[in-house]
């Protein structure tokens, strides 16, 4: 468990937090020597402009840029407006 919890955050390049007994720093010495190579895949994975290019913002600890700004505050309208609609059907 403790290990899978490393791998995870070394995976996702979390930078902050406690993973596996492991600090940030402890973690960053870890990280693959290909990483840059890595990051630049993933940022391919999530465009700018959608929710999981927000995602990636945050996850590497960058500020969003506008296009995933509006995308996740569109994705989270449509959540809040889905929970809603189930709302009404519920009778509640
Ligand atoms: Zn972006």
């Amino acid at each position: 468990m403790r290990a899978e919890c490393l791998q995870f955050a070394i995976d996702n390049y979390v930078t902050d937090g406690i993973y596996g007994g492991l600090g940030p720093h402890e973690r960053r010495a870890l990280w693959p020597a290909d990483m840059p190579a890595r990051r630049r895949q993933r940022a391919d994975a999530a465009p700018c402009g959608t929710e999981s290019g927000y995602t990636r913002h945050r996850r590497w600890g960058q500020a969003a840029c506008p296009s995933c700004l509006a995308a996740a505050t569109r994705a989270s309208q449509a959540r809040r407006a889905a929970r809603e609609r189930a709302k009404v059907k519920a009778g509640a």
